[in-house]
């Protein structure tokens, strides 16, 4: 028997219907328990706790995950795993940010949701929730199994900072191009051993609760003009660029544009290129159209997500390194976010 910490910060998965609005908003907590009597027939021993105001994942920022993280570290010696429940829109972008903010983590933390509420009859969130306790209080002879933050949908277990959301109509929401599921629920629930994160036990946990959200994501296309550039280059405040590039991380090649990424570099600010694609890596020097940007110092994302790109920005900005140490570790795995 395992000890179950229950984190709702919000989401569809404990949203009803407004009856005059048909809108839906989040509701009591409480609720979202006596919707699902199931619960009582799992083996783990289950608590919960809620966000004091649930929101919806499309409003949460940087201070919901350190809320989110504070929450997690106050309850740690106390549980066996922890299952967070949140909204499926931007739950790849929280997971990942958890991800890098545990350091060393021992016990899973495992982020799930729905696309329909749990009182709707053709629900997705039980299956997602009852699933995703058994994963996360899963033993083999005395051992936690997912020692990782990992994000459970539709019969899938990934590593959290590999996924994105995909879908807005299917059950089937979120995809991780770049890394296999780590466990796959059919009649038993299958664990891909080999892909689990295998922590040093001996190191101490840390968490880090400092981000820095100075940064913007900026997605090219063929038409961005000279014009508009400068204009959001010009933002002083602005630490971080998450260049997303065209396949394997090409870009325009015009003298405009490479002199305006120059600009930003020598004002300090880092870039890193990430691909547009789904699947696939960032390989600066391909391609002439790479070329000049491998030679201006910008740092490749290899086969990471925006997601995980962005999170990772946010957890080092804030880490007072220098501008080659910042490149290294960037383009460093440290959660197993990247090839
Ligand atoms: N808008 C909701 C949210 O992300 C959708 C969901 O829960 O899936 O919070």
């Amino acid at each position: 028997m395992s000890r179950i910490l229950l984190v709702y910060t919000g989401g569809t998965i404990g949203m009803i219907k407004n009856p005059e609005t048909g809108a839906l908003t989040a509701f009591n907590f409480d609720e979202l328990l006596s919707n699902i009597p199931e619960l009582r027939l799992l083996e783990h021993k289950i608590s919960t706790v809620s966000f004091e105001e649930p929101v919806d994942s499309s409003d949460m920022d940087i201070s919901d995950y350190i809320k989110l993280a504070e929450l997690i570290e106050v309850h740690f010696e106390d549980y066996d795993g922890f299952v967070v429940l949140h909204g499926s829109d931007t739950m790849s972008y929280t997971a990942s940010a958890i991800s890098f903010m545990f350091e060393n983590l021992k016990k899973p933390i495992i982020f799930t949701g729905s696309q329909l509420p749990i009182g709707d009859l053709r629900t997705d969130a039980k299956e997602n929730l009852i699933t995703s306790i058994q994963l996360a209080g899963l033993k083999e002879r005395g051992k936690t199994v997912i020692r990782e933050v990992g994000l459970y949908f539709e019969y899938k277990l990934y590593r959290a900072n590999r996924t994105t959301k995909i879908n807005a109509e299917h059950f089937e929401a979120f995809e991780s191009s770049n890394f296999p599921p780590i466990a796959e629920s059919g009649v038993n629930l299958k664990i891909n051993h080999e892909k689990l994160i295998k922590p040093n036990l001996r190191k101490k946990m840390l968490v880090h609760k400092s981000l820095n959200d100075d940064i913007m994501v900026l997605k090219l296309f063929p038409g961005l003009s000279q014009q508009t550039l400068s204009y959001l280059f010009k933002m002083p405040h602005i630490k971080g660029v998450i260049l997303e590039t065209f396949g394997s991380g090409n870009a325009k090649t015009d003298d405009w544009f490479v002199s305006l990424l120059e600009s930003l570099i020598e004002r300090g600010v880092y870039i890193v290129n990430v691909t547009q694609c789904v699947g696939g890596a960032v390989h600066m020097g391909k391609y002439a159209t790479s070329e000049r940007l491998k030679r201006l110092g910008v740092i490749s994302g290899g086969d990471m997500t925006t997601e995980a790109a962005v999170a990772k920005m946010m957890y080092l900005l804030d880490k007072n390194l220098g501008p080659k140490v910042f490149k290294t570790i960037f383009e460093t795995s440290l959660r197993g976010e990247m090839n």
